[in-house]
């Protein structure tokens, strides 16, 4: 019998979601395991930032079943704030609050939502800035570090929560090509140590090296997945293959 851990962490099942009457999410099945990377690679517009919100719930979907750790996704109260701290995000814009230093930013969620003591909070809250290399920055406010720093700020502020997940939504999308680098290598690093990870991005080096999977998704389906060594060298539908073409 498989034992508990050997159970994947994220399960969508037949998953669909509709604004309007657009059709944004297509019989979207996909099982992430334990410790699995896994990159989301597609055209603009494929429902792939979608299909993250639904995983935490900032979407409902309309059809289908997403599990998360043998649950089925709560609705509300204190399960949905569980949920959204086991499922730390990342998104494109840091989202880090202008008000309050970096340190504050990091350690908030702790104390509020996890019940834990401003004191300990804060200790875990330097160790993750020093892990993400910006401990330096821990008393400055957001606007006053650079796009990178901000990202890797927002990365520890997500880990602080303990998740057994995290999505990053383009997260390097919005920085200058020179502190694209810096951030990549935190979420390397954090692939290395064993993260579930669902990686929504246009960074095919991070994609080759990083991930255990590509899934490709095009008009709210998932057109092909394989290990991105295959999918790279032999993409099978020309959906993928004309996209790779454009973006390699
Ligand atoms: P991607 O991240 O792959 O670019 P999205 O998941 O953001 O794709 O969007 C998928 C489709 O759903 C797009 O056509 C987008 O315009 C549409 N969409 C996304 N969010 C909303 C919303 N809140 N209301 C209406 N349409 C939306
Ligand atoms: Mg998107």
């Amino acid at each position: 019998m498989a034992s508990a851990d050997e159970a994947p962490l994220i399960v969508l099942e037949g998953v669909n979601k509709w604004f309007g009457s657009l059709h944004v999410l297509r019989d979207v099945d996909l099982s992430i395991s334990r410790g699995e990377v896994i990159v989301v690679i597609g055209p603009s517009g494929s429902g792939k930032s979608t299909l993250c919100r639904a995983i935490n719930r900032l979407e409902t979907i309309d059809k289908g079943r997403i599990v998360f750790d043998g649950q089925p996704l709560p609705a509300e109260g204190r399960a949905l704030a569980r949920l959204r701290s086991d499922v730390g995000m990342v998104f494109q814009s840091f989202n880090l609050f202008a008000h309050k230093t970096i340190v504050q930013n990091v350690s908030l969620g702790p104390v509020k939502v996890r019940g834990e003591s401003p004191a300990a909070a804060r200790e875990h809250a330097m160790a993750l800035l020093d892990r993400v290399g910006i401990a330096d920055q821990a008393a400055k406010y957001p606007a006053q570090l650079s796009g990178g720093q901000q990202q890797r700020a927002a990365i520890a502020r997500a880990l602080a929560m303990r998740p057994k997940a995290m999505l990053f939504d383009e997260p390097t999308s919005a920085l200058d090509p020179e502190m694209v680098g810096e951030v990549l290598e935190v979420m390397t690093s954090l692939a290395g140590e064993g993260m579930t990870m669902v990686v929504v991005t246009h960074e095919m080096g991070f994609a080759r090296h990083a991930a255990h999977r590509v899934v490709f998704m095009a008009d709210g389906q998932l057109v092909e997945q394989a290990p991105p060594t295959e999918f790279f060298a032999n993409p099978r539908s020309d959906r993928a293959k004309d996209f790779l073409s454009k973006i390699l």
